[in-house]
Formats: structure tokens, sequence, C-alpha cells
């Protein structure tokens, strides 16, 4: 299923303040809220796609990646596949809880339901790729090695030796308490974490010598990641889920691979549009003919018409990079320059001041207002 535009799902318009899109985003949250809706799976798609919304416009720099890319700035790109993948119950919970301050905080809707336990977050990790314009342009798949710390093997996670620890009396096992309170919705059970055993709902009598009692150990893993064509220098791509394990068995954080452009040896990239400077001989841009262009595949032949004045820029169309919204292709631009020779035999010197006699030498009112009008308009 497509993407709905984010400022849509919300209901705001695209110049929303933030104060806007916040009230916007608590008014869905209280309106999807599962604790509303119980068992009701589309409220809770609705309450999921809310929350994305709001946490890409509520954060400056990826509401204006939106802006600029779609989904696809913000990771959320069908073309690439393997990453995005929407937010689980628990980061919705866990990064806006705040949103619901005024119902009483966090937890302020917990239910009997156990699929909003305050779970333990591992931190986000963030990998760059370095990546060719050819890569960019056709988009690639990557395998990138990654520290972080996974789950520990020895002890399974549990962080104890042998699997020796005993479930903390005070909270079951479940690492919070329950406690009554008064909301807008009547009375609610809410929780808090377990002051016995801190949250962890277990009471380790021997540490795991691997991993010192953390179920966590740090490792090298090769993670691989599709980028989509037409990505630029400064996104980055979310991988739900592949940062650093959480200790004591809790979600996983988030990796984001920051995207950076090897510089092409003949081509300059202007957002979709790649520049190519293509220097001229004077018998080239007098009498004209062809000239090989670099494109990012390969070369193609461009006709230099005679007469060619410096500063001419060429069009070529659909030779540039991809959009990575896929909406259509940039163009290759190529800047006419020509070559001043420094360097000449005598008989060469001579052949120009010979010509220099010519009156077809002279510049024509015309070449000269020409001239002049490109010269003001770049100080325009
Ligand atoms: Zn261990
Ligand atoms: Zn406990």
């Amino acid at each position: 299923m497509a993407k709905r535009d984010y400022y849509e799902v919300l209901g705001v318009s695209k110049g929303a303040s933030d104060d806007e899109i916040k009230k916007a985003y608590r008014k869905k949250a209280i309106q999807y809220h599962p604790d509303k809706n119980p068992g009701d799976k589309e409220a809770e798609e609705k309450f999921k796609e809310a929350a994305e919304a709001y946490e890409v416009l509520s954060n400056p720099e990826k509401r204006k990646r939106y802006d600029q890319f779609g989904h696809a700035g913000v990771g959320g790109s069908a073309a690439g596949g393997g990453f995005g993948g929407g937010m689980s119950m628990e980061d919705i919970f866990s990064q806006f809880g705040d949103i619901f301050g005024g119902f009483g905080g966090f937890g302020g809707f917990g239910g009997g339901s156990s699929s909003r336990q305050q779970v333990r977050r591992g931190s986000d990790l963030r990998v760059r790729v370095k990546l060719t314009l050819k890569e960019i342009a056709h988009g690639t798949e990557k395998k990138l090695k990654v520290k972080k710390y996974v789950k520990c093997s020895e002890c399974g996670g549990t962080g104890a030796e042998g699997n020796n620890y005993t479930t903390c009396s005070t909270c079951g096992g479940s690492g919070r308490v329950n406690r009554v309170q008064n909301t807008i919705f009547g009375q609610m059970q809410t929780q808090s974490v377990c002051p016995n055993c801190n949250g962890d709902g277990k009471i380790i009598s021997k540490k795991c010598s691997h991993c010192s009692g953390a179920g966590i150990v740090q490792e090298e893993e090769i993670i691989s990641v599709n980028i989509p064509a037409g990505v630029m220098e400064g996104m980055q791509i979310p991988m739900r889920g592949k940062g650093n394990a959480a200790r004591n068995g809790g979600v996983s954080g988030d990796l984001y691979i920051a995207i950076e452009e090897e510089n092409h040896p003949d081509l300059i990239r202007d957002e979709n549009d790649l520049i190519y400077n293509a220097l001229l001989t004077i018998p080239m841009a007098v009498n004209g003919g062809t000239i090989e262009i670099p494109t990012v595949d390969s070369k193609v032949k461009v006709k230099i018409d005679p007469g060619t004045q410096p500063g001419k820029v060429l069009r070529l169309k659909g030779k540039g990079l991809p959009s990575v919204n896929s909406y259509g292709t940039g163009d290759l631009l190529v800047n006419i320059g020509v070559y001043i020779p420094e360097n000449l035999t005598k008989e060469e010197h001579k052949i120009f001041e010979d010509l220099e006699k010519s009156a077809n030498m002279q510049p024509s009112e015309g070449a000269k207002k020409n001239f002049f009008a490109r010269f003001r308009s770049m100080f325009s």
C-alpha cells in the first residue's frame, strides 16, 4: 500500500507550525488510541501512521528532508525495500510518551494490554557509506561492517552464569509494578519500574563472565543495505532495530546509514543535474565538430555548432541522476569554455596576427550585447 502524505495523515497544511502539528497529532493519537479502540486493527494502523507522520514532521531536519524528497528522504521509500518498515507500538510509546503529558503522563492510558510495557531500548548507531556517482545513479546494495552490541550468546541475554537467576518476587518478573490512577478515561492501572530489580524482572546471583551480567556483548556484524538511486550527501537511511541491542532483552535501537558522496573526476553534481566543463580548442569553437562527453556510465558524442561561444551551456536531457523520489531524471549540462593556447610557435603566432587583420575577427554589435547581457545576469 502506498504511503500517505504525512501532512494529509495529520490533517494539517504544508505550512503548519510546530504547535499545529503537535496538536493535530495529539488529536489523532487520542482518537485512535488502542485503549479506546481495543482489538481494532484499523485504529492501530491509523495510530501508528499518525505517530510516524509526527516523528518526521516534529523534527525540523527530517521535515525539511521530507519536504524535499518525500518519503524516500526520511527512509520510508518503497523503492529501496528492506528499510523503514514503520514504527512499533513500543517505539511510539517510548518516543512520544510526552505528547500525552496532559493526561497523566506516560502510561496514563495503560490498561491491561501487555503490548505496551515500558521496554528498554538499545542506543542508535550511525555508519557512513561512501558512494560513487555511478552507484548513486543506479542504486546499490552495500554490505557494511558494523560494530554493535548484540545479545550475549553465552547466557542468551539473561546476564546470568548458567542461567542462574531468580525471578524478582516484587514484580513477579515483569519488571513493572502496577498502581491505580484517575485519568480522563476513568480509573486506570498504570505501571512503573520495579524498585527491587530495577526493571530487569530478575535477580542474578552469579553474573555471566562473558558479558559481565549485561546480557549484551560488542561484536562486528555484516549488514546489507539497499540504497535507492538518487540519494544525496547528508541523507540518512534508517534501519529499524539494527542498532545496539538493549540490556536484558529489550528492544534494539536503530541503525542510520549516512550517505556520503565520492567526487567524480569529471562530473560535478547539482541536485539531480550533472555538470561537465568542456574546454574547446579555438578551431573547434570556430569550425564546429564533435566532442566526447563523459556520462556516469560511459561517454556520449556531442555536436558543436560552428561559432560556439564560451559560456554556452548545452543540455543533454535525462543524462543526469534519477530523483530519489522517482519523479524524473536530471540532465547533463555541458558548460562550454574555449582554450586559449599559451605556447605557440612563431608560425602559429603569425597565423593569428594575420587573422587579427580580418574584419570577421571583430565582435559584432550583437555579440558584444550578448556578452554584456550574460555578464550582467551573473551579477543579478
Ligand atoms: Zn552473558
Ligand atoms: Zn522486580
